[in-house]
């Protein structure tokens, strides 16, 4: 066992996994319980804590106290402690990547992948006395100088949900301590233990205690961070029906708040792109991670029906081939799903794919895992001949079901993916830089890729989706990031000479 997973305590299948409160975990005040399951084993390995309104009381009266001292501190001194913990993430990948895997069920690769990912926003807000440099304007009048300064909120919080469960609130906190907030974070329940193993590295790096907090729970909690005085912001990653609740409420309450939600990504296939390389970039996007990735490709769009023809075909032998199995055994391609509700609603979607007529190419209902009988597992799924009035090809399945919907030419293919309901990532395939540049300019989508399945921003840009893929004002990490987890004063000031100034009752204007 490494380093982080022996002192993180949560390891072992009956422990308890709590809050972390003040610089230490605490079970909290409340006795309610949840089981978090091995989804390859459809076991019970432990049980996490659900916080009463008391618990984030607690956690936001330490946030308070410590942001005082931690929102003063220079940039750099912030920055310093925050390259700590990214020594500290980059020596405990794997161990994190296995807790990560345990609970969440993504092969051991792709966990370190997150972590990576999480950990590259933590190298951007390392640079936060550079992105917290003002604006100053010298001589805006005779003798007076004018300037402007970027300040923390205070105590921020963020809810976010378990497919990510390091790298979503790693796109968070990183930014908001670097901006010199203080952070509570409440996870998903599903798979809460990796923010303990988080803070117990971010306490290790030399983060005051308070800073930074843990609260794990369910709606109590995330009611309790909504009505909450104390808490200035709140960023959300999760479903859209919750996204769209949390922007209302928070914004109710008199909150900033960034709320990101479901997605249908579509891929548009064109008939110049290179099939073999689109049918490996579709592939990977749509069953990596078993779908459950708000960036999966879950719709390819086929423009031509040669173009479907050759897609589907290359596509069903390539799925043919997809290994689904334990998360940790070597050459697993797909992992189970994250709990047995899950399995149940994507085999609902796929009966429901078939009911309403779509053409079933690979089916996954009845894919066996061997020493994974119990498991929750879903194999990877095709359907060609997806209408748009299906609900396989309206709602977000969150699992490995690609669907294929064939359209005559690419202004079809474009007005399709620019009146679905969600808009958070969509790609183009095609040699022609004639569409790829049309596609980017007028494709109404926040993320785009031509020629990228995923595309993710990097740290240093900023993540989010349009329509409902996004509640608020602000993308996170990179520049929106930072704007969103600061607040601008103007500062504007004479120094002026002795007996030089004199009441003026006019407008204020610089002479
Ligand atoms: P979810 O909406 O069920 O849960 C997200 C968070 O909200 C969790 O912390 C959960 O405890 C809390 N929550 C759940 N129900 C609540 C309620 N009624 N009131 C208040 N809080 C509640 O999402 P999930 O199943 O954990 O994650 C999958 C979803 O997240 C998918 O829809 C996926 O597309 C989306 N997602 C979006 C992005 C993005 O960047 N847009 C990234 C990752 C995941």
């Amino acid at each position: 066992m490494s380093a982080v997973a022996k002192q993180s305590g949560v390891a072992g299948p009956t422990s308890l996994v709590g809050h972390y409160i003040d610089g230490r975990r605490v079970t909290g005040a409340g006795a309610r319980r949840a089981p978090v399951f091995n989804p390859a084993l459809g076991r019970v390995i432990r049980e996490v804590v659900l916080a009463e309104a008391a618990d984030v009381d607690a956690a936001v009266r330490s946030a308070a106290l410590a942001q005082l001292a931690w929102g003063r501190l220079p940039a750099l001194q912030r920055a310093r402690v925050l390259f700590r913990f990214k020594e500290l993430i980059s020596q405990h990948a794997k161990a994190i990547a296995v807790t990560l895997s345990e609970e969440h069920g993504k092969t051991l690769a792709v966990a370190e992948g997150e972590v990576t990912r999480g950990m590259e926003v933590v190298e951007f807000a390392c640079g936060a006395p550079q992105l917290l440099k003002g604006e100053f304007s010298e001589s805006v009048g005779t003798g007076v100088d004018c300037y402007g300064l970027r300040q923390p909120l205070g105590v921020v919080a963020g809810i976010t949900p378990f497919n990510f469960p390091a790298m979503v609130p790693m796109w968070m906190f990183p930014v908001a301590l670097a901006c010199g907030n203080a952070f509570i974070l409440k996870p998903s329940e599903r798979d809460p233990s990796v923010s303990l193993l988080l803070a117990d590295l971010l306490k290790q790096a030399g983060l005051p205690d308070g800073v930074f907090s843990v609260v794990q729970g369910d709606k109590s909690a995330v009611d309790a961070l909504l009505e909450h005085p104390g808490i200035a912001a709140v960023s959300f990653v999760g479903s859209t029906p919750i996204a769209r609740h949390i922007h209302a409420e928070a914004t109710r309450h008199g909150k900033r708040v960034q709320a990101l939600g479901g997605a249908k990504n579509h891929a548009v296939i064109m008939p110049d792109a290179d099939l073999d390389a689109a049918t490996e970039a579709l592939v990977g996007a749509a069953y990596g991670s078993a779908g459950e990735r708000c960036m999966a490709i879950s719709v390819a769009v086929a423009v031509g029906e040669a173009t479907a023809d050759a897609l589907v075909a290359r596509l069903k032998a390539r799925v043919a081939q997809l290994r689904t199995g334990a998360p940790d055994a070597p050459g697993t391609d797909m992992g189970p799903l994250v709990n047995d509700a899950a399995r149940v609603r994507v085999r609902g979607y796929i009966d429901s794919g078939v009911s309403e007529g779509a053409v079933l190419v690979v089916d996954g209902r009845s894919v066996a895992v061997a020493g994974g009988e119990q498991g929750f597992y879903v194999g990877p799924t095709l359907f060609d001949q997806v209408r748009p009035d299906m609900r396989i090809y309206r709602e977000e399945i969150f699992g490995p079901v690609l669907a294929v919907v064939r359209v005559p030419d690419y202004a079809a293919a474009l007005r399709l993916v620019n009146t679905h309901e969600y808009a958070n990532g969509a790609a183009v395939f095609t040699r022609s830089g004639a569409i790829a540049h049309a596609f980017s300019r007028d494709v109404e989508i926040g993320m785009v890729g031509v020629n990228v399945p995923i595309p993710v921003p990097m740290a240093f840009h900023s993540f989010g989706g349009w329509r409902h893929s996004l509640f608020g004002d602000h993308h996170v990490h990179g520049p929106e990031g930072v704007r969103f987890y600061t607040r601008l004063k103007t500062v504007t000031q004479r120094w002026p000479e002795p007996d030089a100034v004199r009441a003026d009752f006019s407008m204020p204007t610089m002479k």
